[in-house]
């Protein structure tokens, strides 16, 4: 059936999958796109929404390369929040509530426009390899397809094992079958593999909520976005809710904690420490008397509702009574109760920068199945290793990201180093390097190298180089103008910053706490100017004076380590023939095999004088 050998076969049309295909596609390569259940192309299996806390500068990230999860996002949002206004730039995390079924709908016609991608809805059963090299996959009806190489995005598919309660059934998500075969193909070359374990709240009928005994919650009053492209802002946006779970809730949730698959014993993997469940909330934290639920639309106009902060496994009847004693819940109607998922994955010490697998050439593994958690997480993988195939099989250098470079680096580095035993979420806390890697700059640091390997257009690098003009011409005005009290006095007061009493420069008033440069529109020299310029370069104008100092020591250290980074460490090389190594650093280094010394360092484990003892023995 399949005599064409395509170039890149992806396994698995969830964020991962379709961020590879997508970009190996775009880069030339033909690809065939292999998944389940086609009318579940981007799937948000938990939260319809995207970004948040370091989980938004990596969308940034991913549009910045030419990747699509940020155009798909501001395409299909409902709401967009800034998080972490009050705190420095390094913090600040854009994050959208998503349509589900239109970011679904939009990923699947952004795949169906691209000539390059087919499409196969069957599930893939083995992989095959010839001499130590991938050359194609086999489905469970038999069908052996041709491959030069192979990405496997199984999410939560493997062996999916679905709880509620005491009852547990096969499944890769709700309503969804697991996928069976590939773990012990997989097994059978010698990969290990591991067990996790995730778990959704239920989902209700808005209609049936009382959203007066709630608390609104808006999006931003000026709503950002995602894509760095020409992508619409949104005009009009669907609210959220709070509510809070109370005693008696709490109550009602313990009557079901000896028939809980989690308490039982029965779930063995480890779940997402960040995401507990509230039979986890409860029980680890006994004293709080209520915990916080936030109520979203899981979309524009359809009435289902995520009932955010409410996870769980509990036996459905103990769920649908204890929701009802939610304040706004009383008459709620289930869509469908919450349950927890176990699933394998591969750990990712396994594979190398470029997502490649150690053990097969050109076979590669991206997102869920690396034990990670998060539909950002996941995008950033497929992306890294869509793009690295392509060029391994065009024999061109790989594509990696360091630490100072992007969340992305971060986030495949920590992996393949350290490797998770838990599910592995980004923080902002992972990245030594905060304030470089912010949600505003993205394109900055990213949108050239997307072009230079043929994914992010022309036009995107002119509009890079545009914004950039724009943000030295604006500094370089603030930095000649000065104004006087008269002018300025009137706006120190009312953000309660002492007056001046003498002309001072423009740039030493901008790096007062309270004053941003869109405060200087009131003076009308200052607005005639900075109406020319967009509301972004103008914010990155106003960062890059305000923490210059910061941003300046953070690109010191990274250019000191960047030299460790540099050292490169053979394949083959002994580390047993190093007598002041101890064994346990020896095994490490043997495990993970890092390439240089600056992945090394990162090993959990290696201490400086480990690295100080390599560095001698290399350069010798
Ligand atoms: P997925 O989105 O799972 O996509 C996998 C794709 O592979 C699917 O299209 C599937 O059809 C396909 N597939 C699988 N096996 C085969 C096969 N053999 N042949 C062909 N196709 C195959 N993330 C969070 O950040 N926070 C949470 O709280 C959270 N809770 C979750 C709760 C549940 C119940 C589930 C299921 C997931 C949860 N997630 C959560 C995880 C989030 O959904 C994933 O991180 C994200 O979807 C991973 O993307 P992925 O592309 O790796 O895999």
């Amino acid at each position: 059936m399949f005599q064409e050998e395509y170039d890149v076969i992806v396994v698995g049309a969830g964020h991962a999958g379709c961020e590879a295909a997508h970009a190996a596609a775009t880069m030339g390569s033909k690809v065939l796109l292999a998944t389940l259940n086609m009318n579940n192309i981007a799937q948000m299996s938990c939260n319809p929404a995207m970004g948040g806390i370091a989980k938004g500068q990596i969308i940034r990230e991913i549009d910045a390369l030419g990747g699509m999860a940020g155009i798909i996002t501001d395409e299909t949002m409902i709401q967009f929040k800034m998080l972490n206004q009050s705190k420095g730039p390094a913090m600040w995390s854009p994050r959208a509530q998503s349509d589900r079924m239109r970011f679904s709908e939009a990923w699947r016609l952004a795949l169906e426009a691209n000539p390059n991608v087919d499409f196969w809805q069957e599930m893939i059963t083995d992989i095959v390899v010839t001499n130590g090299k991938v050359t194609g996959v086999k489905t469970q009806l038999g069908i052996t397809i041709p491959g030069k190489s192979v990405i496997l995005t199984n999410g939560t598919f493997l062996n999916g094992l679905i709880h509620i309660g005491e009852k547990k059934f096969g499944g890769g998500r709700a309503a969804e079958r697991a996928s069976v075969g590939l773990t012990a193909s997989l097994e059978s070359f010698g990969f290990e593999s591991g067990r996790m374990k995730t778990g959704t709240p239920p989902r209700v009928d808005g209609r049936s909520l009382d959203y007066s005994k709630m608390t609104e919650q808006p999006g931003d009053e000026n709503p950002g976005k995602f894509s760095y492209t020409k992508t619409t802002p949104l005009t009009h946006q669907r609210s959220c809710h709070i509510t809070y779970t109370n005693n008696d809730v709490h109550e009602v949730l313990q009557t079901g904690f000896d028939r809980s698959p989690m308490f039982s014993g029965r779930i063995q993997g480890l779940g997402p420490r960040y995401c507990p469940s509230i039979e986890d909330k409860i029980e680890r934290f006994k004293d709080r008397n209520r915990h916080q639920v936030f109520v979203e639309p899981e979309g524009w106009n359809t009435v289902e509702v995520y009932v955010n902060g409410f996870s769980t496994s509990l036996p459905e009847d103990v769920q649908a009574k204890a929701m009802k004693l939610i304040p706004g819940f009383e008459k709620a109607k289930m869509f469908r109760p919450g349950y927890a998922i176990e699933y394998d994955f591969f750990p990712p010490t396994q594979l190398k920068h470029t997502l490649e697998t150690k053990l097969i050439e050109n076979l590669y593994f991206a997102g869920q199945i690396n034990g990670t958690t998060g539909y950002e997480e996941a995008g950033a993988q497929g992306l890294i290793a869509g793009i690295n195939a392509h060029r391994k099989n065009n024999e061109l250098d790989p594509f990696i990201l360091n630490r100072d470079q992007a969340y992305i680096g971060v986030l495949i580095d920590d992996l393949i180093t350290k490797g998770t035993d838990e599910p592995y979420r980004m923080f902002t806390s992972r990245a030594e390097y905060r304030i470089l890697l912010r949600q505003d700059n993205a394109d900055n640091r990213l949108t050239h190298l997307g072009n230079e390997i043929g994914l992010a257009s022309d036009e995107r690098v002119k509009e890079v180089e545009t914004k950039t003009k724009s943000v030295n011409e604006i500094r370089a005005f603030f930095t000649s103008s000065s104004v006087t009290p008269e002018d300025v006095n009137p706006i120190l007061e009312k953000v309660e910053s002492s007056p001046i009493n003498q002309k001072t420069k423009a740039e030493k008033i901008i790096l007062r706490p309270k004053i941003s440069i869109q405060n200087f529109k009131q003076i009308d020299e200052f607005k005639k100017y900075l109406d020319n310029y967009s509301d972004e370069s103008i914010e990155q104008s106003e960062i890059l004076m305000k923490y210059e100092g910061y941003i300046n020591k953070e690109k010191d250290m990274a250019d000191k380590l960047k030299n460790i980074d540099h050292v490169r460490i053979k394949d083959d090389f002994r580390y047993e023939s190093i007598k002041s190594l101890s064994s346990e650093a020896i095994e490490k280094l043997n495990k993970v095999k890092p390439t240089t010394l600056g992945q090394a360092s990162r090993i959990s484990g290696i201490k400086p004088s480990d690295i100080s003892s390599l560095l001698i023995f290399i350069e010798k």
